[in-house]
């Protein structure tokens, strides 16, 4: 059960505390609130968890300082969309809005390698109209003799070049909770140039100690990918991890699963769930289409594999793509095979462009119909 309090009655006002007396007096009741800051106002929610069967709910919405009451009848209590749920959804971080309506492109290096290449990469965004990227700096490699990322040491001179080129969220995935405490010290020291949405990779969906850690800092949102060899519902859940420990800012980033049925593609494309996340859960949701293409291949029309299956996603609704470009990819220190080439980020975001009207298009009819 969920209790949305007055937006005029939070817990600190007689009314939002007797609301917790309330519930707490309940036997075998635990009620923990979270303060959400939405566009227009900011909303106390009271999560009530427990025996909660035996609850009055007309009584608890007459108490003065409540504003709804939100049977939480399915799982992910805090993501999910509920019957009746009037909570805001989404989140601004750094000026820029994340929510299920607006998009969001994440063009970047899979591996920051050095400061030649990350400028590069930061000017033809600035040059693009972009203000987000990724930057890897701790990445997770399959062999232990392959580079492991520069870690701490490259943030100062990252986080500055963004600063330069008006970069206000890089999309950098972190393995251990020392790296965002890494991150969050190294913003501080460089005076926030620029911002960090936390990543945690598909290898670590279910790193349940990592989750509660990112969970818990509430100062950078989360970009969650799937975990490439679960269900759909048990990496949902890996997300309600993040929510649960009092993080609401996170994206929920669809990436492919691991199968040889998707052969050629790296992993098998599954961006046709990008409904079905939007759906299930508040989350925006992001597609990564290097991950799942894992090459540069071209159809006979012309068009990168990578450029058709981001169109996929974006015609189905997707809020952010993730996609690894490099100035060289020959010489990229991590994933260079599927990188596009910096003179093809135009064009990839002008396709984009065209995947979206379309998905604009299908909308307008779809409310037409509704
Ligand atoms: C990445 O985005 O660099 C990455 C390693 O992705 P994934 O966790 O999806 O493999
Ligand atoms: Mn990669």
């Amino acid at each position: 059960m969920i209790v949305i309090l007055r937006p005029n009655s939070p817990i600190s006002t007689a009314e939002g505390k007797a609301v917790m007396d309330y519930l707490s007096a309940k036997p075998g009741i635990t009620p923990h609130s979270h303060s959400i800051t939405g566009t227009g106002r900011t909303l106390t929610e009271i999560y009530v968890v427990g025996d909660v069967a035996g609850l009055d709910q007309a009584e608890i919405e007459s108490l003065p300082g409540v504003e709804k009451v939100v049977r939480v009848s399915r799982e992910y209590r805090v993501i999910g969309r509920h019957t009746g749920d009037v909570r805001a959804s989404g989140f601004t971080y750094n000026d820029v809005r994340f929510d299920q309506q607006s998009l969001h492109v994440f063009a970047g290096l899979c591996a920051v390698d050095d400061p030649a290449n990350v400028e590069t990469m930061m000017r033809a965004l600035r040059d693009n109209g972009q203000v987000c990227t990724r930057m890897g700096a701790y990445k997770p490699r399959t062999n232990p003799y392959s580079f492991q990322g520069h870690g701490a040491r490259c943030l100062p001179w990252v986080f500055e070049l963004a600063g330069k080129y008006g970069i206000r969220v890089i999309a950098m995935e972190v393995t251990h909770d020392s790296h965002v405490r890494e991150i969050l010290q190294v913003l501080e020291e460089t005076g926030h140039p620029t911002g960090v949405m936390l990543q945690i990779g598909t290898r670590n969906t279910q790193n349940f100690e990592l989750l509660k850690e990112v969970g818990r800092q509430q100062e950078l949102p989360v970009l969650l990918k799937r975990g490439f060899g679960i269900t759909l519902d048990e990496s949902l859940n890996a997300a309600e991890y993040l929510a649960s420990e009092g993080n609401r800012n996170i994206i929920f980033c669809l990436r492919g699963m691991k199968t040889n049925m998707g052969d050629p593609h790296r992993n098998l494309v599954d961006f046709c769930h990008v409904p079905v996340v939007r759906h299930l859960t508040h989350l925006p949701v992001c597609i990564d289409p290097s991950h799942s293409v894992g090459s540069r291949n071209a159809g006979p029309d012309g068009i990168l594999d990578v450029m058709h299956a981001t169109a996929q996603g974006v015609v189905a609704g997707a809020n952010m793509i993730l996609a690894d470009f490099h100035p060289k990819p020959e010489e990229a220190l991590v994933d260079g095979p599927q990188a596009l080439h910096m003179d093809e980020l135009t064009w990839f975001l002008e396709d984009i462009g065209i995947a979206r009207q379309a998905y604009e298009a299908r909308l307008a009819r779809a409310q037409r119909q509704n």
